[in-house]
This record gives structure tokens, C-alpha cells and sequence, in this order.
């Protein structure tokens, strides 16, 4: 086969320009982070060394002791990370050294703000991975060969990360990667043993591959290891350092911010496995991207088998960075083998409980508010997606409530139900598309004034959640824009129902007015001491989808019958007094049609025909300057 060896020069793709210079501007004031990348890299590729020889032995070509080599010279002003892991093919160094293969890139980058400070904390969301390099080196080149590739198919990468790079075919002998760093000026503190040694220590103590540094000393050779070089989750707990754990959950989750928590767990029933757990301190940028990879990485007697093993945690908990070491699995397990496998069953939900518990653990610290802002819409997801645990969740949900002080949603459903009135017998909530909208809507009127907290529901998920988490400590969710209203009666109430009766029957008479005409637009129309305030309000019937429910579905593209909604009035209104009085046939009509539309508008719905309200509302208030 003819192979393609002529140098050629092409393009990195735009998002990895826009990375680059990201990086260098933003991580100036934390350069040492590039070499925790580039042993991160060399780390992975003989991780993946080791995966492939299960199936093929041959691609050790004979070496199978792997190594990682950090060396440097201060005299060229060079900086060298070697390893003979699985290595890079022509292809492969085109495709991952001038590409990002992650899925939401191109929004990532949208949302950038052009401010260095700000960008760098985001920059932490989606990783820096190799391009870091170019924070201290103007040059890099990377010579690689693809393991089980013959000697001449090794490439040549180089590029000074201005736009472009060059790729060539050229011979190497030894399968692997190396990664030559070319200093730029300042950065030449890097090309010094004991510097060096420092932020290995630091940062890659835990790597599982040997990494060895040229011994010190005037008349010193060869090389010695400067690392533990055990697996971190095999040594004993006691024995590992927060500094540890934290450099570890780095190097695992590309992340390059401090995990919140982590636990490390042996566990040594019917299936043996060990995992470590890092909850995040910020969500990552793709959270809510439905391509994107997510899942933990997963070993077999601590041979590394793949990342993204999506099957060991709920897809609500995909935020969760770690590894599962699994002893009871084939090395040559397959994710389909995962799908159907009774030790990843109970790996799963062992491990859903035990981050379920480290959940309410931080419930009870002050980091639960910025977990909640970063992780709360995944967990609310747990609600629909996890019904064996759905109580647990429901404990650690947070909602905004007319109790709140602020936007922050600080109110828990047991916040909730420990302050219900007497009599109390439903926890009730409101769904809305915006918080102001939930705060100033009419249906808050009686719940106001008889110092009921509602829950002020404005996420789309939170539509769902109500619907399947049917009650809380045994008091069950009731939103107060459905059916009818059935509040406590407190003393002041002289006979709450009593009066509801009397008003039904008085104001029968304009009811039917209303009724006859708004027509087939409203389901029905009655009389309520839901408003204190305002006129009239919207209600769903008991089985009806809510309308904010119904505008959710439809912006996502969904056909639905429009199900009528009642117009509930508040008959001691003076508006409804004087349309009592009102006998002209048109003026009934404007203004039962203005009390429907009004009702809309104060939920944040969309008039049928907003053109004829505007008309309709002139025309009143011509009449007012008439008369
Ligand atoms: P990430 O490690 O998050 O995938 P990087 O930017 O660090 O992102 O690396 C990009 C890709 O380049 C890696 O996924 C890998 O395919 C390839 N790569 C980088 N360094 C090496 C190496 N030493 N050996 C083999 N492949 C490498
Ligand atoms: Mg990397």
C-alpha cells in the first residue's frame, strides 16, 4: 500500500483557535497545570495499550513494561514527555491534535464573553487537555507511531499554535508518543529537574504508570521513577491525601477546578469492587446535551477497559465524575455485556445509594446551594427516571417558594411540610415559565392572605416532577391552578363553604352572562374566593394539562389539542359589579372577553388574536372619555 509521507500543512479548526488562545490568555497565572495534562494524555495511552493487547498481544511488539519519560534540556530550552503507549496514526494525530471531538463545542464557544477572568472559570468546565502546552512553549512537536503500525508509519506533528500545524510520515522505531515542548523565554523555570519533580509530585503522584526523570547529580545517568505509580483507588484510604484525591479526580475528569466531595468505597459482599465518586464542583458545559458522553470510568482488576461507562450510574447522576474497579467482570466485557450484567446491577444501585448519601451530606453543609444551582435539574430528573429512590430524592430537592427571601431556591419540601398551617392538607405549588410571573400571579391572592406557602415552580422539569412525585411525607403535591379550591378554614373564615355557596347562587345570574358570552372559549365559568384582588383568574380542570405544561409542549414542536380552561371570577370585584349591571348585549361581550384575556395575559399566556384586544380595549376606554 502506497503511503501518503509528503509534509503538508493544514488549518486547526476554528473552536481549536479559539481554545488556544483562550488558554493562554486565561491560565497565565497556573502554567504548571500543562505538564498534569500531557502526563494525563500519556497516562490514557498506555491505559489504552494495555486494553487493546487483551485482544491482540502483538501490539507490545515485545515491550510490555510501559513508561512514562519527563525529560528536559536547559540548554535547548526543551521539555520532553515520551511514553510507548497505543500512539497516533497519521490520521489520528490530524484528527486529535487539530480538532475537539467533544459534542457542543461550537455552543461552548458561543457563549464565551471575550473576558479573560471570566472565560478562564469556564475554560475549567471543558478541559484544556494538550493545547495547555502552549502556555509555555511557542513550538511543539509531537513524533508519534500508532502501536502495531510498521516503523515507517510514524508522523510528525508540529505547529507554533498560531492557526496552522504540519504533519509528516516519518520513521520511528519505538511504538508511543513523544511530546517536545520548545520553551518559550519565560517559561524556561521548566526546564529544571527538581521544578519538574515538584509538580509530578503534585499533580500525577497517582498515576499508575510509571513516570521516570533523568537521575540528578553532576556525573549522574539513566533514569529513576519519580512517582508511587499505584493505582490510587487500590491503596488504603488512610493513606491518601486530599491533595490526592484531588489531583486524581483532575486527571479523571478533565476538570481542572476542585472536585465538591468524593467517597472511596471497598466493597467486598457478593461482587468485589472498589470506586471512587467526585461530585463535581461545577456542572459540566454539556450537561444538558443530549449527545454528550458522560459516565464513569470503569476497570477490571485495574486494567482500564473504557471511559464513559454509562451503565454503572442513572443517567440523572451523569454529573458524577470516578472510576468503578469491577473484579467480577470478563476483561473483554462489552458495553452491550454491561447492559444485562448482575454485578453492574448491584454496582448500580449500591452506588446510586451511597452518592444519594453524599448528597445529604452536603444537604446539611454550606456547599448545598451551589451544588443545587449547578446540579439540581439533573437531580430533578431522578425523580421521574428512579422510582426505588424517589423519596430520598425528594428530600433533596430545593424549591423558591412565596416563603423565600431571595431567588435562591432555599426552601426543602420537609422546610415545607414543617411549616404547614393547622388543617393544612396538601403541599400546593404553582407552575409558571418565569418567577415573576409565578410571584405576581392572581391565583396567590388567597394563599397570601391566609399565609399559605405555595412553591413557585419555574424550571420545565418541574412539570414532570410534579406529576410523578404524587405526595411528601404523606401529604400530597395540589397545584393551585387546578380543579377546585379546598384551602383550610381558619377561624376568621366565619363558614368558608357556607359563603362559597351563597356566593354561587347570588351571582348565578352573571355567570350566565359571562358564559353565554365568551361561548366554546372557556371550559366553564364560576365564582371563586381564590382572588381578593384581581377580577378573574384562569383554572385548569383536575385532569387537565396545566397551561404552562401545554406551552412547554408546543415550543418543543409537539401537536396538542388545546384543552379549555375555566374562568373562575371574583364576583366582589367592582369590575364584575358594574358588568352585573350592565345590560347592553356588545358591552357584556367586551368585557367578559376583556376579563378572559386579562386572566391570559397575567398568567404569561398568548392571546388567541392580540390585534382584537387592542381594538376591544380602545374602544373602551373611548367609551370612558365619551362619557
Ligand atoms: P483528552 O485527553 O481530553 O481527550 P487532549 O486535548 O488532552 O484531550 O488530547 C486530545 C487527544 O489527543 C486525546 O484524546 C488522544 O486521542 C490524543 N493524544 C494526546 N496525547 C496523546 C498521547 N500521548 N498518546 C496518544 N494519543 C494522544
Ligand atoms: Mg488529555
Amino acid at each position: 500500500m502506497a503511503i501518503d509521507t509528503a509534509k503538508e500543512t493544514r488549518g486547526f479548526e476554528s473552536e481549536v483557535n479559539q481554545l488556544l488562545n483562550l488558554v493562554i490568555n486565561s491560565l497565565y497565572s497556573n502554567r504548571e497545570i500543562f505538564l498534569r495534562e500531557l502526563v494525563s494524555n500519556a497516562s490514557d495511552a498506555a491505559d489504552k495499550l494495555r486494553f487493546a493487547s487483551l485482544s491482540d498481544d502483538s501490539l507490545y511488539e515485545g515491550d510490555s513494561e510501559l513508561i512514562i519519560t519527563v525529560d528536559y534540556s536547559d540548554k535547548l530550552k526543551t521539555l520532553t514527555v515520551r511514553d510507548n503507549g497505543i500512539g497516533m496514526s497519521r490520521d489520528e494525530a490530524i484528527e486529535h491534535l487539530g480538532t475537539i471531538a467533544k459534542s457542543g463545542t461550537k455552543e461552548f464557544f458561543g457563549q464565551l464573553s471575550g473576558d479573560a477572568q471570566q472565560d478562564s472559570q469556564m475554560i475549567g468546565q471543558f478541559g484544556v487537555g494538550f493545547y495547555s502546552a502552549y502556555i509555555v512553549a511557542d513550538k511543539v512537536t509531537v513524533t508519534s507511531r500508532r502501536a502495531g503500525l510498521s516503523e515507517d508509519e510514524g508522523v510528525r506533528w508540529e505547529s507554533d499554535g498560531k492557526g496552522d500545524f504540519t504533519v509528516e510520515t516519518v520513521r520511528k522505531k519505538k511504538r508511543g508518543t513523544e511530546v517536545v515542548l520548545h520553551l518559550k523565554d519565560d517559561a524556561s523555570e521548566f526546564a529544571n529537574g527538581y521544578r519538574l519533580r515538584q509538580i509530578i509530585k503534585r499533580y500525577s503522584d497517582h498515576i499508575a504508570t510509571k513516570i521516570e526523570m533523568p537521575v540528578e547529580g553532576e556525573d549522574a545517568t539513566g533514569f529513576e521513577a519519580v512517582n508511587t505509580a499505584t493505582a490510587l483507588w487500590t491503596r488504603n484510604k488512610k493513606d491518601i491525601s486530599d491533595d490526592e484525591y484531588k489531583a486524581f479526580y483532575k486527571h479523571i475528569s478533565h476538570d481542572f477546578e476542585d472536585p465538591l466531595t468524593w467517597s472511596h468505597t471497598k466493597s467486598e459482599g457478593k461482587f468485589e469492587y472498589t470506586t471512587v465518586f467526585f461530585v463535581p464542583g461545577r456542572a459540566p458545559f454539556d450537561l444538558f446535551d443530549r449527545d454528550a458522553k458522560h459516565g464513569v470510568k470503569l476497570y477490571v482488576q485495574r486494567v482500564f477497559i473504557m471511559d464513559d461507562a454509562d451503565q454503572i450510574l442513572p443517567n440523572y447522576l451523569r454529573f458524577m465524575r470516578g472510576i468503578v474497579d469491577a473484579n467480577d467482570l470478563p476483561l473483554n466485557v462489552s458495553r452491550e455485556i454491561l447492559q444485562h450484567n448482575k454485578a453492574i446491577d448491584s454496582i448500580r444501585s449500591a452506588s446510586t445509594k451511597k452518592i444519594l448519601g453524599m448528597f445529604e451530606t452536603l444537604a446539611k453543609g454550606e456547599d448545598y446551594t451551589s451544588f443545587w444551582n449547578n446540579f439540581g435539574r439533573a437531580l430533578k430528573e431522578g425523580i421521574v427516571e428512579d422510582h426505588a429512590n424517589q423519596e430520598q430524592i425528594a428530600k433533596l430537592l430545593r424549591f423558591v417558594s412565596t416563603q423565600s427571601a431571595s431567588d435562591e431556591a432555599d426552601v426543602s419540601l420537609q422546610d415545607y411540610v414543617g411549616r404547614m398551617v393547622d388543617g393544612q392538607q396538601a403541599i400546593y405549588f404553582l407552575t409558571a415559565e418565569t418567577l415573576a410571573t409565578a410571584r405576581n400571579s392572581p391565583h396567590l391572592e388567597i394563599f397570601r392572605e391566609k399565609n399559605l406557602e405555595v412553591l413557585l415552580l419555574c424550571d420545565p422539569v418541574d412539570e414532570w416532577v410534579t406529576s410523578q412525585l404524587a405526595e411528601f411525607d404523606g401529604k400530597p403535591l395540589k397545584s393551585i391552578l387546578h380543579g377546585e379550591l379546598d384551602l383550610p378554614a381558619s377561624a376568621a373564615d366565619k363558614d368558608a363553604s357556607q359563603a362559597k355557596e351563597e356566593h354561587a347562587q347570588t351571582h348565578e345570574a352573571l355567570i350566565e352572562k359571562i358564559k353565554t358570552a365568551l361561548g366554546d372559549s372557556v371550559k366553564d365559568v364560576r365564582s371563586t374566593t381564590r382572588l381578593t384582588s384581581s377580577p378573574a383568574c384562569l383554572v385548569s380542570d383536575d385532569n387537565d394539562m396545566s397551561a404552562n405544561l401545554q406551552r412547554i409542549l408546543k415550543a418543543s414542536g409537539q401537536a396538542l389539542p388545546s384543552s379549555k380552561r375555566i374562568l373562575e371570577i371574583n364576583a366582589k370585584h367592582p369590575l364584575l359589579s358594574r358588568l352585573e349591571a350592565e345590560s347592553d348585549p356588545a358591552r357584556i361581550e367586551n368585557w367578559a372577553s376583556m376579563l378572559y384575556e386579562q386572566a391570559l395575559l397575567a398568567e404569561g399566556g398568548r392571546l388567541d388574536d392580540p390585534a382584537a384586544f387592542v381594538k376591544r380595549m380602545n374602544d373602551m376606554l373611548l367609551e370612558l372619555t365619551d362619557a
